[in-house]
């Protein structure tokens, strides 16, 4: 049987935090930039962490004279990290300095076709009509449209709390209404870059902007397009040390302005009482608390620390985004046609998807990304050698028989390299490690592995993911990619923003 947790008990045997504290579970980036905003705004923040290191999914590691970005490598709005350190008094650039990239991505298709976008707009268009005969201002009306809608919504999704009467009812949103026929609500990313763009590989281009929140151009809403808006229009950036420099930089930043860290202190219930949250269980000890902030994945939060709590069962129900697949590689061979983020495309991308969220396994002819920090981080990889992050897009952990589909896919991996960059490349790894859905979960607690909490493949999607507050006690708060407005770096630091604004009063109804 349950004991019972009377505040009383809790007194005995606990730390007691002080007034205007709050504990924050887990120190994923939402974590850290929620940790952050509530220390400058005088409270006393106490983050407990399950793992012996600060980032979540934004880690890095090292393996045989490589060095690897363990999780994200794309890098967009950099203003949302230089922010907290602006709100925290400090001069950005004496924590953390990052490039903006002379191109987003090198683009590969079994034909030969390469197209390279670069970060100019104009040479990107030219580059797309020379490669694929589509005219130079399609592209460049398609990537203002996509501007134009961040301009309509960014504020109203990103910035929000949707789940509070005022963001439904303020003037952004008034006129966003009136915008409704034009912003694809009611079309998919494909239909819509389909008919569009009437060229298979510029569709296929765009389309792949719905991997960025792990979803299927197939299903998710035509709104998706303004994500290209934010790699196009407002540049891809790499910070200087690698994506891990982010979670560091954050780190230090935090710890300098008084938040303690406890490392290895897996919460494993939440105490509550009536609408109430009362403290913490971590490594058996009881923790008073007056403020939670939840930085853990939402559907296994209240699948273990929650799990005596009212349950949100649709969203607990809700289809999971997509998981990866990686292989960090060490090469000991340079590759000058390879750039810092490249895509060999399938030749069957409906086939592709139909695979990750249908079939939920992996197609035969998977689209590849590599990531190549070394091309700017040389100390990333041993001279003359190159650290390759090989990531496929995967279904989250259903039950499937990973080891197979593993083995599998590597394979289909290898030989499409081979054919598409005209090498031998088993001869060349010289190191290998391997993170996949179950492995994901493990080490960071999403459910399945997904990259991105629940899935967007329907148009209701971004209204459909747990608030930023707990529906069921008042002073329990959610942060992260799993929750409003969600997964990506630039969106869990935007949950962070929205989850420590309601905290703080600012955005009552
Ligand atoms: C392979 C991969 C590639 C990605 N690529 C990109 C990309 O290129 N660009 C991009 O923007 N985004 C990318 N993402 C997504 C991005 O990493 C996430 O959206 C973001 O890092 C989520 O941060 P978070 O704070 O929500 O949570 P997380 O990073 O998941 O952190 C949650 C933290 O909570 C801790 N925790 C969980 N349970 C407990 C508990 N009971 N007690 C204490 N602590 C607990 C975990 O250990 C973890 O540290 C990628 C993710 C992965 C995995």
């Amino acid at each position: 049987m349950e004991p019972e947790h009377k505040p009383a008990s809790y007194l005995r045997n606990s730390i007691v935090v002080k007034k205007n504290s709050v504990a924050i579970i887990g120190s994923g980036i939402a974590g850290l930039a929620s940790a952050i905003r509530l220390a400058v705004a005088g409270f006393d923040v106490k983050v407990f962490e399950a793992n012996s290191y600060p980032g979540g999914k934004l880690s890095a590691f090292e393996s045989n004279g490589y060095k690897f970005d363990a999780g994200p490598s794309l890098f967009t709005l950099p203003a949302l990290v230089d922010e907290l350190f602006l709100l925290a008094g400090k001069t950005p650039s004496d924590y953390f300095l990052y490039r903006k990239l002379p191109e987003t991505c090198r683009y590969f298709w079994e034909d030969n076709t390469r197209i390279t976008a670069w970060a100019d707009l104009p040479k990107f268009a030219q580059e797309v009509e020379s490669n694929t005969q589509v005219p130079k201002e399609k592209v460049t009306q398609f990537l203002s449209d996509a501007a134009w809608k961040y301009k309509t919504v960014g504020d109203l999704f990103l910035d929000r709390s949707l789940h509070q009467l005022s963001t439904w009812t303020n003037p952004t949103a008034l006129r966003a209404y009136l915008k409704i026929p034009f912003l694809g609500l009611f079309g998919t990313m494909h239909k819509a870059n389909e008919s569009y763009f009437q060229h298979p590989k510029m569709v296929q281009l765009f389309d792949r902007y719905a991997t960025y929140n792990g979803s299927n151009p197939y299903q998710t809403p035509a709104l998706l397009n303004i994500i290209p808006h934010l790699e196009h229009n407002v540049g891809a950036y790499l910070p200087v040390g690698g994506m891990h420099a982010i979670t560091q930089s954050l780190h230090k930043l935090a710890i300098e302005l008084g938040v303690q860290f406890h490392f290895n202190a897996k919460v494993e219930k939440v105490l509550f009482e009536g609408n109430k949250v009362m403290g913490l269980l971590v490594n058996r000890q009881q923790i008073t608390v007056q403020e939670v902030v939840c930085n853990m994945d939402m559907v296994n939060a209240y699948k273990s620390i929650l799990k005596e709590a009212p349950q949100p069962k649709r969203l607990l129900r809700q289809p999971k985004s997509s998981s990866a697949l990686i292989f960090y590689w060490g090469i000991k061979q340079t590759f000058p046609e390879l750039g810092l983020h490249n895509i060999l495309f399938s030749h069957n991308y409906r086939a592709e998807f139909e695979h990750i969220f249908a079939k939920k396994t992996v197609f035969e002819d998977p689209t590849v990304y590599i990531n190549i920090t070394s091309k700017y981080e040389e100390l990333d990889a041993p001279t003359s050698c190159e650290n390759w992050f090989v990531m496929v897009n995967v279904p989250s952990h259903d039950g499937q028989d990973w080891d197979n589909i593993i083995a599998k896919t590597r394979r289909q991996v290898v030989l499409k390299i081979n054919r598409m960059l005209g090498v031998d490349l088993e001869p060349l790894i010289e190191s290998e490690e391997l993170l996949e859905p179950r492995t994901i979960e493990l080490k960071t607690s999403s459910s399945g592995g997904a990259l991105y909490g629940n899935s967007s493949n329907n148009r209701f999607a971004a209204f459909l993911r747990h608030p930023n507050f707990s529906p069921n006690f008042s002073n329990l708060w959610f942060c992260g990619g799993s929750v409003h407005p969600g997964g990506g770096i630039p969106l869990a630091l935007s949950s962070a923003k929205i989850t420590t604004d309601m905290m703080l009063g600012k955005r009552k109804n």
